[in-house]
């Protein structure tokens, strides 16, 4: 079915395909315009109140608190955790900075657990290896990537052993389910986005996510500058302006009826270049299809380490030479963009930033990647030129590929055959 597009061909796309961009459907606009015209400019206001009961009707918990953005959910997370200064917190390695920034906000030490190949995500073995490491350790922070979700059941009865809290960081991972239920209600606290590049959005804004009404409540009194309950300024806490603004929440009102079409869309995108790759060294971001289902809010490719060509990354460039029959990400990046098409490469596993290099960092036993201990990260591949993780393997090895809800089956034939292009 791809041959019948030639080399020759194939020109850049006219307008940029994107990774994940928004997808605006009308309703929107008439929240945001009723804000407006009712001159609820604020922090307070109807559509805050809705979005907060859409949020809790889809994703099944009790309360839900409309903020700023999913950062400062997390942040408000870590407060409720009662992380100290000094305090190791177990967090997710191959994820977005901002599950692991609010961490260290509190002074807190995170400590990085590898990855699986399975899922993506915070690998069982390690964790409950890094317990062994570290026993002191009571609370832990665990990102669904790209719209997988981990493994909920074996995270939570190795949190539940150790006596140690689930922070749970569904940011990516909205309307995606584990057993039937949605994530965002598996931690004792838990984080969602409304970010501009998530599956629904307000532009920005986030939420935190409860069935503790104590907690609902601390929340709503931090984020809003603890103010206490007199006539002035009353202050016996340290506050923070992390509310939701009501008109951006009209927008993310606008957006909840329309979490499930995006999903759809996303899937049929995810399933699409699956077929299209058949025949390829590559396999798609994997999910435990038995206990989960995701958002598929991006779709990404691992290259078989065998149909790898030469690639090197430094801290800000990466090099690669070309080979027959082989790729890598960088080759197929560069490709893409060359065409006008975003792609991204895999999320920098913590461990691998130099902000947190120093950090302890827990690797499953045999591996086969030639570590098999905590160890303090390095950046680079190992002495033999291969990675010494599964999170920098899959860095490596892996890429998000144009995922946007907006692409027509035609671009997407486009770009499944610059992929293949690659490998010739
Ligand atoms: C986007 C994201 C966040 C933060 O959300 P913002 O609304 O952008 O602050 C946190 N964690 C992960 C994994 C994310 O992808």
């Amino acid at each position: 079915m791809f041959s019948a597009l030639k080399t020759s061909e194939i020109a850049p796309f006219p307008s940029k395909v994107w990774l994940s961009s928004p997808t605006m459907h009308g309703p929107e606009l008439e929240y945001v315009k009723e804000a407006y015209d009712t001159n609820w400019m604020s922090t307070v206001g109807e559509n805050i109140n809705e979005v907060e009961n859409l949020a809790c009707r889809k994703i099944g918990c009790q309360y839900a608190v409309a903020l700023s953005c999913g950062t400062a959910a997390m942040h408000m997370a870590v407060k409720l955790a009662g992380v100290k200064p000094g305090e190791k917190i177990f967090c997710s390695d191959m994820t977005f900075d901002a599950t692991v920034n609010p961490v260290v906000y509190e002074g807190g030490v995170p400590v990085f657990i590898d990855t699986e190949y399975d899922t993506w995500n915070m690998d069982p073995v390690a964790l409950e290896k890094a317990f062994t490491l570290y026993p002191q350790v009571r609370v832990v922070v665990a990102a669904h990537l790209y719209g997988t979700p981990g493994r909920l059941d074996e995270l939570r009865a190795i949190c539940r052993e150790h006596g140690a809290v689930l922070i749970e960081d569904a940011a990516e991972s909205l309307g995606a389910t584990y057993k039937g239920i949605q994530t965002g209600n598996f931690g004792e606290y838990n984080a969602i986005s409304f970010n501009g590049n998530k599956i629904i959005t307000g532009s920005s804004g986030g939420m935190y996510l409860t069935n503790s009404l104590e907690d609902a409540n601390k929340v709503r009194k931090w984020s809003t500058q603890s103010r206490e309950n007199a006539p002035w300024y009353q202050h016996e806490e340290l506050g923070y302006n992390y509310r939701m603004s009501n008109v951006i929440a009209g927008v993310v009102r606008g957006q909840f009826p329309y979490l499930e079409e995006h999903i759809a869309q996303k899937k049929a995108i995810y399933y699409r270049y699956q077929e299209g790759f058949q025949g390829l060294p590559v396999q798609m971001n994997p999910f435990d299809g038995g206990n989960s289902e995701p958002n598929y809010w991006l779709s990404c490719l691992l290259i078989d380490e065998a149909a790898m060509c030469q690639q090197v990354r430094g801290e800000q460039e990466a090099l690669f030479i070309p080979e027959h029959g082989k790729s890598c990400p960088t080759e197929i990046l560069e490709t893409l963009a060359k065409y006008n098409a975003e792609g991204r490469p895999i999320w920098k596993p913590m461990h691998m930033q130099p902000i947190y290099r120093n950090h302890g960092f827990v690797t499953r036993e045999g591996n086969g990647r030639g570590k098999t201990n905590a160890y303090i990260a390095g950046g680079s591949l190992g002495m033999d030129g291969k990675p010494l993780d599964v999170g920098m393997d899959i860095f490596h090895r892996g890429l998000c590929l144009p995922s946007d809800n907006k692409m027509t089956k035609e671009q997407q034939n486009i770009i499944i055959e610059l992929v293949r292009r690659c490998f010739e």
